[in-house]
This record gives C-alpha cells, structure tokens and sequence, in this order.
C-alpha cells in the first residue's frame, strides 16, 4: 500500500521514532501527542479498519494489545493508568486507515472521551 502513510513509516520512506519494532508490529511517538506517553501500534500487516479484522488477526491484534501494557509498564504507568484507543472509521475520528492502537499515558484521562 504505497499511498498509506503508515505503510510509508514502516517501509523507513517517512522517519518516525520508534520505540519498539518485532516482526508483526511496530510502534512509534505520536506526530502530535495527547499525553505524556502518545505512542501508536501499528501492524506491519496492512488492516484498513478494524471493521476488517477476521479471525484470523486474532493473535496479532492480541499481541498488539499486550505490547501496549509492556509499553505502558516500561514507562512506569502499569499501576497508575494508562489508555488504549482504536478509532474506527469517520465517527470516531480514525485518520489514518491502517490499524493503530493508541496508547496514552502520563496524566490524568477523563470518561466520557471526546
Ligand atoms: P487516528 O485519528 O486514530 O487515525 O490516529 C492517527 C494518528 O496518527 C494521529 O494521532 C496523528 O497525530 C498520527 N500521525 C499522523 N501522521 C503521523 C506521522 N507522520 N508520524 C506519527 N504519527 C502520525
Ligand atoms: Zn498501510
């Protein structure tokens, strides 16, 4: 998918700062971050939505979801709190369609979000 921008980011065309890279995922500072800690989980997999995950992604979107609590604990945010987002399509205000996992840390997060 040459024209997804995060397709771009983990082919090294668009720099971003990665924090942690395996061979299913990659995870990299938020460009405009909402907290402290803004970091995004992204498959190497290119899932628009996650409107089309299968059984299949099963396992990934797991390992996806247990990274963010390993990012989260290596910053020290384990016991205090930490949020993790997907946005999914145009009413929740996804932007980019390639799969993320938002994870927020470093302050306070309010219910209902935004
Ligand atoms: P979403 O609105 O859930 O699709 O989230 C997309 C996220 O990607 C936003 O939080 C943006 O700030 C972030 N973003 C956009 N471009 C870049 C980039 N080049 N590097 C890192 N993050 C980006
Ligand atoms: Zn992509």
């Amino acid at each position: 998918m040459s024209s997804c921008l995060f397709c771009r980011i983990l082919a090294g065309e668009i720099p971003a700062t990665k924090v942690y890279e395996d061979l299913e995922m990659v995870a990299f500072n938020d460009l405009n971050p909402q907290a402290p800690m803004h970091v995004l989980i992204v498959p190497r997999l290119h899932i628009a939505t996650l409107n089309d995950l299968g059984r299949t992604h099963d396992a990934l979107v797991g390992a996806m979801v247990r990274r963010a609590a390993a990012l989260a604990a290596g910053r020290g945010f384990a016991e205090g709190g930490f949020r993790t987002v997907f946005n999914c399509n145009a009413a929740a205000g996804q932007s980019v369609f390639h799969i993320h996992l938002h994870v927020l840390g470093g302050r306070t997060m309010t219910w209902p979000p935004g």
